[in-house]
Formats: C-alpha cells, structure tokens, sequence
C-alpha cells in the first residue's frame, strides 16, 4: 500500500494574517497523480455524495506520546492546515474533511495541546482544530499528515508540543469500515447512550467567570471498567457521562474544567493526581459508583470522601448534600474521611464521590436513567459552585 503524504503548509502561508490563511493545501494537483491507487476510489465517492452528507471523520485520537491518529470514511480527502499564534492565542492545526459533523462540540484538555474542537464552518464540512497553548512552538514545515490505510491517518506532533498527561479521543477505531460514519462518541455499552439534549445551568449558583479552574475526574475507564452491576451497568460509563456533564454546565458557568479523562481510556491514578497538581486548579472531585456483589441489591446509597478536614470536608458536604436531594430514598452514607490515591496526593481540596450502587435496587435503575444521570450533574454543578462562592 502506497503512503500518501501530506504536508501542512508552508511557513509563509502560515504567516499570513489571522483569518487569511485558509490556503487549501490542495493535493489534486501535486499530490493525486502520486496517489492515483489510493485516491480513485475517493474521488468517485465525493462526487456521488451530497452537499449535506454526514461527517466523514468517524474517530480522532490524540496518545499520551503526542501521536495524532484519524479514521474517515475511505478514500477521502483531508486539508490540512497550519496558523501561527497570536494575540495571546496559541497556534493551531486544522483538518476538513467533507460532511458536516451532527454538532460542534470542544473538549478542554488543558495540557500543551489545550483544546481540541470539532466544528462546522459551512453545511458540508467537518472541521478537527487542535489548539496549542500561547507561546508553544510549532514547525509547521515538520509536521506531516500521512495516510497509512484508506481510512487512516496519522501525523506525529512534537513532544515538546503536546505532552499529554493523558489519551483523549472519540470514537471508535475499531469498528468495521463504513462509508459514513456519524462521529459519534464511543458507543457506551451495557446501555444506550444517552441524549445529548444541552443542559441548562439555569439555577445553579453564579459565579465571576474567568476565575476559577477545577478538575474532573471520571473514575475507571478503558479497559479497567470499574464496577459493573445490574443488566451489565458499568460504572466507568456512569462516572464519564456525569462528568462530562458537569464540565458542560460548570463551563456554562465561565468556570474551566480540566477533565482527566473524556472518553473510554485507561488513565493511571498517578497522572491524574498529577494532572490535577499541576492545574492550578481550586478544588478536584473524583466521580465513582459503588458496588457490592450482585446479590445484595440491598445495599445503596450515596457517599463523599474527603482525605483532610477543613475545606475538603466542606466540599464533601456539599456534594454529598446536593447529590441526596436529588435521589430520594437511597440511604445517606455520609461524608466522611477516606484514603483514596486520588484525594490523599491531590494538593487541593479533593474529594471523591460515589454516586450510588451500581449493584444497588434503589441505585441500579437511577443511574442507567440519562435523565437522572443529568440531574446528578446538576446537583454535582451545584455543589461546586456553592463551594467556589462561600470559598471566595
Ligand atoms: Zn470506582
């Protein structure tokens, strides 16, 4: 199999002002006759697919190593592009790829590569944009899209450039080849995924934007699913779409959430805490469900850990007091003092929340609800900020 290499565009293209250096960097004309085996296909496709057709970007992922990896529909063409920094604003590295994704939507990572957006400048494109930290050097001349296979592309970023504490992705890379695939998340599995209806922090406490940093972390994930109870319920998919959730309304709010993981990766517990050390964030809230053994669904209820007094236990007692509010019936475990990784080497007030009993009766039902999922987030949103106004 050929490789088909792309470049993404010159230096003085890229220095062109911000806003003027859309410049395709166009393979038909120096690339295609190269690639002819790779490309022939593809071309056919685009010109039997309608304006309006569905994105053909099906996965992304970025590795800890800084390895960018796409998967499209087959034989399609990627532009990429490249634009300095400015303006208090970092570089970035953009892909369009024809289709238009379902919604725009931005996943904050907060490392070197800060951001990551999917968006659609016009009805029939999608666009991937990374986006870098201010002052973050990029050689655009080094960077290369390579297309390893008909549907998969891959560029090496800089280490310097990237250094992830953590993979970030959507998506699945594994699945069969489809000619469009929606560029939805991973399928969470066990139970159908939820609806994506905008939530609304409408309610929840006010607080100056711009002023405070905190980070999420969902529990589990990847191959380490955490606990899985009733009708295969599994807590790592719980735990990632109530924090997802929770950035979004906390984000709502002009509150910047660091998320330890957004998707279905494996994250050890020592780069989360450290992740969240380095955030300069004011509070961290590890997300978990419990779980007992399948035959005892009468064990439920909710609790908050905190390692040390003082503000974590505040912290603690809000979360667990907003969480309760919204599950009537299930019993009130407490908050109270405990030794988990994650909230004995975090350096700011941390905590660690179980949601409720995967295994549970009372529990199970609530938390495969995406609507009460979302309540949870609410109450979660609601805790923060209550702490973040009574802290400051
Ligand atoms: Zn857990």
């Amino acid at each position: 199999m050929g490789v088909l290499v792309m470049g993404i565009l010159g230096a003085t293209l890229a220095r062109r002002p911000r806003g003027r250096c859309w410049a395709a960097l166009s393979f038909r004309s120096r690339l295609l006759w190269r690639c002819s085996g790779l490309l022939l296909l593809p071309l056919a496709v685009l010109a039997a697919t309608p304006a309006r057709a569905a994105s053909s970007l099906s996965a992304w992922r970025v590795s800890r190593e800084g390895v960018l990896e796409l998967r499209t529909s087959p034989g399609i063409q990627v532009r990429a592009y490249f634009e300095e920094g400015s303006g208090g604003r970092g570089p970035r590295i953009w892909f369009d790829l024809p289709g238009a994704p379902l919604r725009a939507r931005s996943l904050w990572l907060g490392y070197n590569l800060r951001e990551v957006r999917i968006g659609k400048p016009d009805g029939a494109t999608t666009r991937l944009v990374l986006e870098f930290q201010p002052g973050t050097r990029l050689d655009p001349s080094r960077l290369r899209l390579v297309g390893t296979a008909r549907d998969r592309w891959r560029m090496e970023l800089p280490p310097a450039a990237t250094r992830l504490g953590a993979a970030a992705g959507e998506g699945d890379f594994e699945a069969p080849v489809a000619l469009t695939v929606l560029p939805a998340r991973a399928p969470l599995r066990g139970w159908a995924p939820p609806p994506r209806r905008p939530l609304s922090p409408e309610g929840l406490p006010v607080v100056p934007r711009g002023r405070y940093r905190v980070v999420i972390d969902p529990g589990h994930g990847g191959p380490d699913p955490g606990a899985v109870g009733i009708e295969g319920l599994r807590e790592t998919d719980v735990v990632l779409d109530v924090a997802l959730q929770v950035a979004q309304l906390l984000q709502a709010r002009g509150v910047q959430v660091l998320l330890t993981r957004t998707t279905e990766v494996d994250v050890d517990l020592p780069p989360r805490v450290a992740l969240a050390n380095s955030s300069g964030a004011q509070l961290f809230v590890s997300l978990h469900a419990n779980a007992l053994s399948l035959d005892r669904p009468d064990v439920n209820g909710i609790e908050t850990f905190y390692f040390e007094g003082g503000a974590a236990s505040q912290l603690a007692q809000l979360v667990q007091d907003h969480l309760l509010a919204v599950s009537p019936g299930t019993p009130d475990r407490g908050a109270r003092p405990g030794r988990f990784f994650v909230i004995r080497r975090t350096v700011m007030p941390s905590v660690l929340a179980e949601m409720g009993f995967v295994t549970g009766e009372i529990d199970a039902p609530r938390l495969s609800d995406a609507s009460f999922r979302g309540r949870l987030a609410q109450a979660i949103s609601g805790a923060i900020l209550t702490y973040l106004l009574q802290a400051s």
